[in-house]
């Protein structure tokens, strides 16, 4: 189901939201590149039903997220849209929900799941991928 902006601010405002999205991700993972960490991007780590991870440690089984403020609800900076309202919220519920049901099919994949918000500092970001790294090594 393709998000349905209805008016040109909710347009405008959805493609700023998914570019800081893209550098929040990038950020992360050169910050896990340069600390000689071999991962894969974007990739698919279960079927039926799909889910796909932003950051893979495939042997690990650590699947990482990156969460956008905006459209996963983070506490700190969810903002509400002025225009449309309701269909922005039931859109962010919607994606909450499948955030926690894509945690559980994983879990019981016997992966460890890994979520950072945007907002989140790549180096402390960095230091729990470790932390969590070296357990499952
Ligand atoms: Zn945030």
């Amino acid at each position: 189901l393709r998000p349905q902006p209805r008016s040109k601010h909710d347009s405008d405002r959805m493609k700023r939201v998914r570019r800081r999205d893209t550098s929040a991700e990038l950020r992360l993972r050169s910050a896990l590149h340069r600390a000689g960490l071999r991962f894969r991007v974007d990739r698919p780590i279960r079927r039926a039903p799909l889910v796909r991870a932003d950051i893979v440690f495939v042997t690990a089984r650590v699947a990482i997220f990156i969460d956008g403020c905006f459209w996963h609800g983070c506490p700190l900076h969810a903002t509400e849209s002025k225009t449309n309202a309701p269909w922005w919220r039931s859109k962010i519920a919607r994606n909450q929900q499948r955030d926690r049901a894509a945690d559980e099919l994983l879990g019981a994949d016997g992966w460890t799941v890994l979520r950072f918000w945007e907002h989140e500092d790549p180096a402390e970001s960095l230091l729990t991928v470790r932390r969590v790294l070296s357990r499952r090594a």
